[in-house]
């Protein structure tokens, strides 16, 4: 028997098939979609097995596989054509797609770890009339005798309980013996707490239409922030169970939605996987073991939890449809979304795309028709939604405010002594804080890219967000040696203490960045928030999602603006979206309540559309835009950077492509660019970028194919191409 392998090896990224002799004892066990050993060149490589075939003939001498990684994992039919899919889609490299597939933990760098876990324990070695005997026997009672009794009564005790010495005699008496067992390192018991509300009307008519649909089916389920959406999905995971089926669950962060995750444990406990980034590989490795053993029905997890390994899916839901972090930066760029659909096609079943502000590609689907679209209006009982008022800081900062104005500090004050809570958002999306000499100009940069360095107060150096280059802050100007640095921009620390300064006696927790970097802070965060424990919460974007409060009844948005000045054409939607939900978080228990959001431009539109609470108005002027300046829905995108450490050889041949790509495309295609990118250099490496905007164009994905072809086996210049990029 033979086997053809798709190999795993890093540095070449050309997909080949190699053929492999099937050894004697590892026949009828190799199968196709399986990760095998095979001995490469003068290494030992993983590979994937493509197919498996009864003879094969060739001249030279064949290898043989040497062994099965892991007998428990391999990617059915499906998976194996939707790596083709994603390979078609993405113009990756086959092989980056399963390792994409896969959880990492099976990547060739952690080739000889073996992830399962394992505990021991002690059992009996005899019948227990035989032990009984033995104690009878035994008239006085010594440690061994109590054990032997505790196992009587037990069956199964943790070794690591109990005393190695104890063990070791009991164990040379043959009486009793140490056995290991594969354990899951998260483990759930089945429901306690379980709160079951009884659907509303709107509520009801999107469980209904979505339960019976039949075939595949793209809704958007588009519900005001408290709408429910969230019991609307446990509702609907909760049928396809019960009809044996399975179901995946998306969401945008899990640190971020920790909250919902334990909603999903209430409901179905240890039915279901998590699978997201903040896991251990072990974690990963354990929850993946459970999908692929059939254990359990729900996979509740961010972007790579869509190519979860069940076999009989019954609905797929994405929540927070409009969250850029279902696309993937690096190859392969894909989008979950698009995965999505591809695996509800096949299982015929429906996808739910959930929103309080889906995305305007999204949005303009459902209202052409091509999704369906469902709403909720409404907020859940009681709560409703809060007054929003903007404040015009260009009128405090006169006054000498430049964080807080006045307004907001006497509703902060108003809200603490009545003993609810507050949120304050700060908005860090393009955003840092930057050191600059105010007697000469300077601002530190970073020597390898070409950005300013950022300030992190807690360790008092520099840092390059993009290739990591970090020094020490001096107390002069490095240029002028002068004593005349200062910062500039706002850090929640910043805010922290000026916040501090203005209320002493309000207890403050902040959630940003470098609060939550340990495992399990997030959580420890929300829950001690929660429990009243402080008056205010102060965070980054972290904050503005999924969180639910009954007692916060203000939310202060700091700087409304920083996210509108991006150079991106999706900057409008971005900061709406964050701005609104971040709103949304305020008065979900009835309680009468306030948003302020603190501007230098009163009178921009998007603001002004967050206070009305009007998605609909936002969206007919956005689309405006779009429409004039070509962009997405009206048009498709592709971006194409152009990266090299020379030069003069990237400027070249970013005017090579750009002159083929004009040539050769259809006339109704616009090529933009070559240009330099945004961020020019990075890592010493130049960047050029070329935006193409399409409507149809039969001949693209060819053009594009070909030119990938071209620079994947070139050392110098290198070519990325992200088919609908989410940033340009
Ligand atoms: P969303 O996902 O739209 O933000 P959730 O599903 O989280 O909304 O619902 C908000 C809150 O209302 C939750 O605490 C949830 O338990 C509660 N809730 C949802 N649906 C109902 C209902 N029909 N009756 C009463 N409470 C509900
Ligand atoms: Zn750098």
């Amino acid at each position: 028997m033979y086997a053809e392998i798709l190999i795993e090896y890093p540095t070449k990224k050309i997909d080949k098939y190699f053929t492999y002799i099937i050894p004697s004892d590892l026949q009828g066990k190799v199968k196709k979609g399986m990760k095998v050993k095979i001995p490469f060149g003068t290494k030992i490589i993983n590979g994937f097995v493509m197919n498996v075939m009864d003879s094969y003939e060739c001249e030279y001498e064949l290898k043989e596989i040497i062994q099965i990684v892991d007998e428990e994992l391999l990617l059915n039919e499906e998976l194996m054509n939707l790596g083709m899919y994603l390979q078609e889609k993405t113009l990756c490299p086959l092989i980056s797609a399963y390792q994409t597939m896969l959880p990492s933990s099976l990547k060739i760098k952690d080739n000889d770890t073996n992830y399962k876990y394992f505990k021991s324990y002690i059992i009996l070695n005899k019948s227990k009339e035989e032990i009984n005997e033995y104690l009878n026997t035994y008239k006085k009672e010594n440690k061994q005798t109590i054990l032997l009794k505790e196992l009587l009564d037990k069956d199964k005790l943790l070794k690591k309980d109990y005393s190695d010495a104890v063990i070791n005699a009991l164990v040379k008496k043959e009486l009793i013996k140490v056995i290991k067992e594969q354990e899951y390192r998260i483990n759930k018991e089945n429901n306690y707490n379980l709160v079951k509300h009884e659907l509303n009307e709107e509520q009801n008519n999107a469980f209904n239409t979505i339960k019976n649909t039949n075939n595949f089916e793209v809704y958007l389920l588009e519900g005001i922030t408290g709408s429910g959406k969230t019991e609307v999905y446990l509702n609907l995971i909760n049928e396809v169970i019960k009809n044996g089926k399975e179901a995946i669950m998306l969401v945008p962060e899990i640190t971020l939605t920790a909250q919902i995750v334990n909603r999903f444990y209430d409901w179905f406990g240890s039915k279901v996987a998590i699978l997201h980034s903040a896991l251990s590989s072990g974690e990963k490795y354990d929850e993946y073991l459970k999908i692929i053993r059939g254990e359990v029905s729900v996979v509740v997890g961010t972007r790579s939890a869509i190519f979860a390994p069940f076999n009989n899916l019954g609905i797929v839901i994405i929540d927070e449809e409009h969250s850029d972090s279902f696309k993937q930066d690096n190859m392969p760029r894909y989008n979950a979304i698009d995965i999505a659909k591809e695996r509800c096609k096949y299982y015929n079943i429906p996808l739910v795309l959930g929103s309080a502000t889906p995305t305007l590609e999204t949005r303009a689907r459902a209202i052409k028709g091509v999704y369906k679209h469902l709403f909720l209006t409404k907020r859940v009982g009681s709560s409703n939604l809060p007054t929003v008022k903007i404040v015009d800081m260009m009128e405090e900062v006169k006054k000498g405010n430049f964080i807080f104005s006045d307004e907001l500090v006497n509703k902060m004050k108003e809200v603490i002594n009545n003993d609810e809570q507050v949120i304050l958002l700060l908005n860090r999306r393009g955003y840092s804080t930057t050191v600059n000499c105010s007697y000469c100009g300077y601002t530190y940069k970073c020597p390898n890219c070409d950005i300013t360095l950022t300030y992190h107060k807690s360790t008092d150096n520099l840092r390059c967000h993009y290739c990591g280059y970090t020094i020490k802050k001096s107390n002069t100007c490095p240029n002028c040696h002068e004593q005349s640095l200062t910062y500039l921009g706002l850090g929640t620390e910043k805010v922290e203490t000026e916040l501090q300064k203005i209320l002493p006696e309000a207890k403050i927790i902040r959630m940003d960045q470098d609060t939550t970097s340990k495992k399990g802070a997030h959580e420890k965060i929300i829950e001690s928030f929660k429990n009243k424990e402080y008056n205010i919460l102060l965070g980054t974007q972290m904050i503005s999602k999924g969180l639910d409060f009954p007692y916060v009844t203000l939310v202060g948005i700091i700087n409304a603006d920083t996210s509108l000045n991006v150079p991106d054409f999706r900057g409008n939607e971005r900061t709406f979206a964050l701005l609104y939900q971040a709103s949304g978080r305020a008065g979900r228990s009835g309680l009468k309540s306030n948003v302020l959001i603190q501007t230098y431009n009163p009178d921009n539109q998007v603001l002004n559309f967050v206070k009305d609470n009007d998605f609909n108005s936002f969206y007919k002027y956005e689309m405006d835009i779009r429409r004039m300046l070509k962009y997405p829905p009206y048009y498709y995108l592709v971006g194409l950077k152009i990266i090299s450490s020379d030069y003069n050889l990237v400027l070249e041949n970013a005017t090579k492509i750009g002159n083929y790509l004009k040539s050769e495309v259809e006339e109704e295609t616009i090529v933009l660019g070559p240009t330099t990118a945004s961020i020019f250099r990075i890592n010493n490496n130049y960047h050029f970028q070329i935006v193409i905007k399409y409507r149809f164009d039969n001949k693209l994905m060819e053009i594009l194919k070909y030119l990938d072809s071209i620079y994947i086996n070139d050392n110098k210049v290198n070519l990325e191409i992200d088919i609908d990029p989410l940033h340009i």
